[in-house]
């Protein structure tokens, strides 16, 4: 029902519009989504699916590579039907450091990312796109895919409903 009285007054039905209108209505404060298009008519359409599981910053930015990690582990509770866990894989080819997938791997462990070796000619055989150059192959169980339909999915959570 449409009502004139809110709270609060969120612009935008993205990712971070509806995202914060759920987390008003848990907290029972009431509030009114206003977008210009219809829900996700920006960014939030168009992205590539990926949730970050902090990994591509566990070296250079311990801190965001951790809040990329808890709010990974936060989204695959609160909306786990949007949610595919296809994992992701690292590599290693010839001109990398090697002593920078060492240092990743500490700092993927300190962040609490998970991350093991997997058999290169193994995954080759498994996925023949992969270049057969690769040295090392490292999986991580917490680089799931995440679907476009997220910011309905907001907005339908039980909590919300009615
Ligand atoms: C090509 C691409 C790929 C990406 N891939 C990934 C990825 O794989 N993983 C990842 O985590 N992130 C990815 N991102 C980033 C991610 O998509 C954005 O960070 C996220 O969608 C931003 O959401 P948002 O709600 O802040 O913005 P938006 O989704 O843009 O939402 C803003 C909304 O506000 C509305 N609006 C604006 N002004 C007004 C107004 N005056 N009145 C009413 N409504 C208004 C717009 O219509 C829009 O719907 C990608 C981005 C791009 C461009």
């Amino acid at each position: 029902m449409l009502t004139d009285k809110a709270q609060v007054v969120v612009i935008g039905g993205g990712a971070t519009g509806t995202g914060i209108l759920r987390d008003l209505a848990l907290r029972g404060i009431s509030g009114i989504l206003v977008e210009q298009g219809d829900l996700a008519h920006g960014t939030s359409s168009r992205f590539h699916g990926l949730l970050h599981s902090g990994g591509r910053y566990a070296v250079k930015d311990k801190d965001a590579a951790r809040e990329c990690i808890e709010e990974n582990l936060i989204l695959r509770r609160i909306a786990p039907n949007c949610i595919e866990l296809t994992g992701g894989i690292f590599i290693q080819l010839p001109e990398d450091d090697p002593e920078y997938t060492k240092r990743w791997i500490s700092s993927c462990a300190e962040a609490g990312i998970d991350c093991e070796e997997t058999d290169v000619q193994q995954l080759i055989k498994v996925n023949p796109v992969l270049s057969p150059d690769i040295i090392r192959l490292l999986k991580s169980r917490m680089l799931p895919l995440m679907d476009l339909g997220f910011s309905g999915a907001m907005l339908i959570q039980p909590p919300l409903r009615g």
